[in-house]
């Protein structure tokens, strides 16, 4: 078999077999197949799609290119939870030392930045030491001493989706149904839970334009989850706007940790707690999302979320100071607040335009070997429906050079619209399956 027939066959609208799929991902995670050729079979199946069970194929040899956990004897309840992607999405870094606070053992394997949208890996990073690099015998060993695990793709896990992530970044291959199920389910099944809370995002800063198209990406991962004995929930949110205020890697650790002492952004709260909520039932703590969503705040109010975060930092390298000083935090060197030139209802915070802002402000990656400046990044003060006044704040830009400030400015501006009429709020989320 050769690489260029299969991505040939592709090319054509073909279904491929499950050998094929099988020979392409082994022979890409061996090396043995180049990137160029892996980026040009990603693109084909972003124009012709794939079957369910060409989808199915690829989440299997995904998860098989590496060792995948089996977690039933020794930690059976342990939930998972993963977003399909968005802007100002920080939920795991408040959700999963919680959940895990509230008595429910959470073990997680993440993604880093992907086009427009922020990477949980990359977020967590920002904390001086943080590794995410962890070995599957890492991986189990923490996961039993404290009941939370925040991993990356390594040698040892997934590491056919690391390396396909990675190359989908800059290659214009993210919004693609088959493509994200299978990277978002082939680590879910590597990683070995038994339940898995599924945050599917839709709007203008998701891969996914539609509630219709969010609901088939919901239910074609539900159903992978559940050919392969997990249960899964998957919720469909709202992503308009970013989540929360903070868009950008550092910052959004520091509003991750206001939430976990109780305040943050009020809609970023809420969504925690849904999610959450889900996820302690699904494991078993809780027979009720009331309940729930009960034991939940008490952790947030007793100060056990954020212990269980110290924890997490603590067990994976991390400066744990940092929690207490954010000043330890990587910081961009200028800050400039905007205001709004009008008064009005806030109709739109074009989270798109703000993802990418953030990413052309050196949060995200242009090239695989880009790095990151962990420091940078965008704060927006108001949300869809907001009333707000001429002279209000309206962002802060955090950035490391003048011109990418001024062109961040000026692209933010852009991205809010004021009306004179009053405008409702978004919702948060809209469907939930099962
Ligand atoms: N999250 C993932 O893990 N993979 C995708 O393709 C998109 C979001």
């Amino acid at each position: 078999m050769r690489a260029v027939d299969v991505i040939t066959r592709k090319r054509d609208g073909k279904a491929l077999s499950r050998q094929e799929i099988v020979f392409f991902i082994e022979g890409f995670t061996r090396g043995e197949i180049p990137d160029y050729q892996a980026a040009a079979w990603a693109m084909a199946i972003v124009w012709r799609g794939m079957t369910q069970e060409e989808t199915l194929y690829l989440t299997q040899a995904m998860a098989e290119s590496g060792d995948q956990l089996d977690l039933s004897a020794i930690a059976p309840n342990t939930v998972d939870k993963h977003s399909t992607g968005g802007v100002g999405d920080k939920t795991t870094l408040v959700v999963e030392p919680l959940v895990a606070a509230c008595g429910v053992p959470v073990g997680k394997m993440s993604g880093r930045g992907l086009g427009f949208s922020g990477g949980t890996l990359d977020k967590m990073e920002s904390i001086p030491g943080f590794h995410v690099d962890l070995s599957r015998e890492a991986f189990v060993e923490q996961l039993l001493r404290t009941g939370v695990v925040l991993a990356g793709q390594s040698a040892d896990l997934a590491p056919a989706d690391g390396k396909l992530y990675a190359l989908r970044d800059v290659t214009g291959t993210v919004p693609s149904i088959p493509l994200i199920a299978s990277s978002v389910m082939s680590k879910k099944l590597a990683a070995g839970a038994s339940s898995i809370v599924l945050d599917v995002k839709v709007g203008r800063g998701a891969f996914m334009p539609t509630v219709a198209e969010a609901a088939r990406l919901a239910r074609l991962m539900v159903e992978i989850g559940k050919r392969a004995g997990r249960r899964v929930v998957a919720v469909i949110s709202d992503m308009n706007q970013p989540l929360g205020n903070a868009v950008g890697n550092a910052l959004e650790v520091k509003e991750a940790l206001d939430t976990l002492r109780g305040g943050g952004p009020g809609d970023f709260r809420e969504h925690c707690l849904v999610i959450g909520a889900h996820m302690l039932v699904l494991g078993r703590r809780a027979a009720t999302l009331r309940e729930a969503r009960r034991q939940l705040i008490a952790a947030l109010e007793n100060g056990a979320g954020l212990a269980k975060f110290r924890e997490l930092v603590a067990a994976q390298g991390g400066d744990v100071r940092a929690i207490d000083e954010p000043s330890r935090l990587p910081r961009a060197p200028l800050v400039s607040v905007v205001v709004s030139p009008a008064t009005g209802y806030v109709r739109q915070v074009d989270a798109l335009e703000v993802g990418l802002t953030a990413v052309e402000l050196g949060a995200g990656r242009a090239l695989k070997t880009d790095l990151i400046d962990p420091g940078v990044g965008v704060v927006v003060h108001h949300k869809v429906g907001d009333r707000v006044h001429k002279g209000d704040p309206l962002f802060t830009v955090h950035a490391a050079d003048p011109a990418k400030r001024d062109l961040a400015i000026e692209r933010l501006l852009r991205a809010h619209s004021l009306t004179s009429r009053p405008v409702d709020p978004l919702p948060h989320f809209y469907r939930t399956l099962r």
